[in-house]
């Protein structure tokens, strides 16, 4: 979509500092950091929202997680925990209308969230 933010950081037309990339999703470090790590993982094709997300987005949401997952193994945060979190909605807090996952660790993250 040619006015999301997203989908600007994976054509490159805005920088980041991104972490991972494959044809399906990109990786990037979180502008505004709410804990030591926080990355985003989002895939490269536009999908609003998990709230209007369907049955032919779920192989991608499933590798959202693998790929968040396999990020916090990778960069050691894996053993201590991480906490995944996919806001859906204004009340939840999404800011951003393409579908991202947000992968937060390096410090105790406290339950149940805000
Ligand atoms: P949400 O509030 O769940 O929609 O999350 C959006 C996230 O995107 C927030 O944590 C922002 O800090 C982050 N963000 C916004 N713009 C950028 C950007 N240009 N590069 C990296 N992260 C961003
Ligand atoms: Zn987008």
């Amino acid at each position: 979509m040619s006015d999301c933010l997203f989908c600007k950081i994976c054509d490159g037309q805005i920088p980041a500092a991104v972490t991972f990339r494959d044809d399906e999703m990109v990786a990037f470090k979180d502008i505004n950091p709410k804990a030591p790590f926080h990355q985003l993982v989002i895939p490269t094709r536009h999908v609003s929202s998990l709230a209007t997300a369907d049955e032919k987005d779920a192989a991608l949401l499933g590798k959202l997680m693998l790929v968040g997952a396999r990020l916090a193994r990778e960069s050691g945060q894996a053993e201590g925990g991480f906490r995944v979190v996919m806001n859906a909605g204004a009340d939840a807090g999404q800011t951003v209308l393409h579908v991202h996952l947000h992968v937060l660790a390096g410090r105790v993250l406290g339950w149940p969230p805000g």
